[in-house]
């Protein structure tokens, strides 16, 4: 079910922007000739955007733990250094840098289009098979919403 939205989130933003896909591509080619300056730091935008590890980086004390089981002792200050360390990163490395504002453009464009394909996103995200009740304990929310459209 999660592959399935992403499938639709993928398609609907390559049905707004049909240059998405070599977009995205030149952008992979220009941050592959781009050298990180400190790769301890930058190896976290390799895998996850840069928002997302700051605001991983930000959660409360007792999300942190559960989210990154294996980093339980770095304490609240220790983070607050590390985000200030990442930001600081991010405002100086070349690669990281330009990985940050294409993670930017990107994000704006997600949202915008989620919000435009709210409906077509609801549609793909409701379950109306009565067949399977315990559905319905579930998805609650979905379904009230998918009864007013
Ligand atoms: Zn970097």
């Amino acid at each position: 079910m999660e592959s399935d939205f992403f499938d639709i989130i993928n398609e609907i933003l390559c049905l707004e922007d049909d240059d998405l896909p070599n977009r995205l591509e030149e952008q992979n080619e220009a941050l592959a000739g781009l050298k990180c300056t400190n790769p301890t730091l930058g190896k976290w935008f390799e895998k996850c955007t840069v928002s997302y590890v700051i605001a991983a980086f930000n959660l409360s004390e007792k999300d942190f733990a559960a989210q990154f089981p294996h980093l339980r002792h770095v304490t609240g200050d220790q983070r607050k250094e590390i985000v200030d360390s990442f930001r600081q990163h991010i405002s100086e490395c070349p690669r990281c840098g330009r990985r940050s504002s294409y993670d930017l453009e990107f994000e704006k464009k997600l949202e915008a289009s989620l919000i435009k394909n709210k409906e077509v996103l609801r549609s793909h995200l409701s379950y109306d098979e009565p067949d399977q009740p315990t559905e319905e304990n579930h998805k609650p929310e979905l379904k009230a919403q998918s009864a007013h459209r």
